[in-house]
């Protein structure tokens, strides 16, 4: 049997590392077993869904290098959904409810001050066939809810292990609001039944919804696809993921210049028993990928550690790689000098401005500078020009260290601070070098 998985945002905002994840570990699935990938963006909220943010999402995904093999998109199944509806209000398992919010928040209230958990108490149910036939014909308009089952509903969770939820814990979960818009509850099993949808995994925010959603799949004759639920997120500081952490998107992240890869490399292992290192194919992470490694404590995000894998993977990405992002005219000798220095592809920059773009030289010893341009080797600079020429220098002057090395650099990039200046020096060149030794812009 092909595993079909599904990632099914609902477009009412940009991808951010919570639902990035479940997105990375659905397709890791998929990928490792072989099977495929569904993305279905789950639109039945008119109100707040939007075409520019569906849109977004396959950008997204696009840019982490995520694909899919199937798409649906809700809002184009309203009949499918109407259809199931139908299906269970004819087997007694949809029933009208014409309370209003404000009874249902005042019945909620008082069952918790009366110590009891807010659950539904059915009342709709006692309605006579006739009493629903007179108030639909006053107008009113139900929402519908579905007659949960009373017992354990037990499942094998890939990540939890066996899971045990009652059904009495639950209230009948509302599926058609009262202006006839399917609710997700609905929408999310009919597709899953539709498409076949072979394993489900998703955060454990949605465990209650998996009881509910696992009568609900029978009750459309279906039998539930195999679960399993991720532990959340955390924030460093161990508390729940904060909206600010939570809510960094992609888009972010991307304009921030954190790769696609460190992303990836994160979020596939975040919560597994396998550590967390940069990787620089995808590849390796699908073949590492196994769903049981995944734990059930909480895994703490702290984004700072995007930045250092991103750091690591400026270190070992081969010039091939960048050369098209890179500005024009850069080459090998340049990426290699730069990349240790680098946290994102961007930083470059600055040190390509440092070859090729007028440098102010910070000088504080002029006469220094000027013997030490002096000393500067001969013809075409290279790899070796460096030791040569401070060696000279250090003999000239009886400097070393700190005392010889700040000053050359400072005038040399401006900066106190950077790649090693044995490989910067071939670049710089001798004599944009000679000029900023005696303080010219160059
Ligand atoms: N649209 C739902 C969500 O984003 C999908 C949940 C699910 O995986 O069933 O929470």
């Amino acid at each position: 049997m092909t595993p079909i998985l599904r990632f099914a945002p609902s477009p009412t905002g940009r991808l951010h590392l919570g639902n990035v994840r479940t997105a990375i570990v659905n397709w890791l699935f998929a990928r490792k077993s072989g099977g495929r990938l569904m993305l279905r963006i789950d639109d039945t909220d008119l109100e707040r869904s939007t075409a520019a943010h569906a849109a977004a999402i396959e950008t997204d995904l696009a840019w982490l290098g995520l694909d899919w093999d199937l798409f649906a998109r809700q809002s184009d199944r309203f009949d499918r959904y109407a259809e199931a509806a139908d299906r269970l209000r004819a087997a007694g398992r949809l029933y009208p409810c014409f309370e209003t919010p404000e009874e249902l928040e005042l019945k909620r209230k008082l069952a918790l001050s009366r110590g009891r958990p807010p659950i539904y108490d059915r009342a709709a149910l006692k309605l006579t066939p006739r009493e629903i036939q007179d108030r639909m014909a006053a107008g009113e308009r139900p929402t519908w809810r579905f007659k949960l089952e009373r017992g354990t509903v037990a499942w094998d969770d890939m990540v939890r292990g066996p899971v045990e939820i009652h059904a009495e814990s639950m209230s009948d979960p509302v599926l058609i609001k009262a202006d006839s818009q399917p609710l997700y509850t609905l929408s999310s099993v009919v597709d899953d039944v539709e498409f076949a949808v072979t394993h489900i995994i998703r955060g454990e925010d949605h465990v209650a919804n998996t009881a509910v959603q696992s009568q609900l799949f029978e009750a459309l004759g279906a039998a539930p696809p195999t679960f399993g639920h991720f532990s959340l997120i955390a924030d460093a500081s161990g508390g729940k993921l904060s909206k600010r952490t939570g809510s960094i998107s992609l888009e972010n992240l991307r304009d921030d210049g954190i790769e696609p890869m460190s992303i990836l490399s994160l979020l596939a292992k975040l919560g597994t028993s396998d550590p967390i290192e940069i990787h620089t194919g995808i590849a390796q992470l699908i073949q590492e990928f196994e769903i049981g490694k995944f734990g059930r404590s909480q895994p703490k995000l702290d984004v700072v550690e995007l930045e250092h894998l991103n750091a690591k993977l400026m270190h070992l990405l081969p010039f091939e790689d960048v050369a098209a992002r890179l500005p024009a005219g850069a080459t090998a000798e340049f990426w290699d000098a730069v990349r240790g220095n680098l946290l994102r592809l961007g930083d470059a920059l600055q040190w390509w401005d440092v070859i090729e773009g007028a440098v102010t030289p910070v000088v504080a010893d002029p006469e220094f500078l000027a013997l030490a341009a002096q000393h500067l080797p001969d013809g075409k600079l290279d790899g070796s020009s460096w030791g040569t020429w401070t060696g000279a220098v250090k003999a000239a002057t009886g400097r070393k260290g700190r005392e010889l090395f700040l000053p050359l650099r400072l005038a040399l990039t401006g900066v106190d601070h950077g790649p090693e200046l044995a490989r910067l020096l071939p670049l710089i060149g001798r004599e944009r070098a000679l000029r900023r030794l005696e303080g010219h812009a160059a």
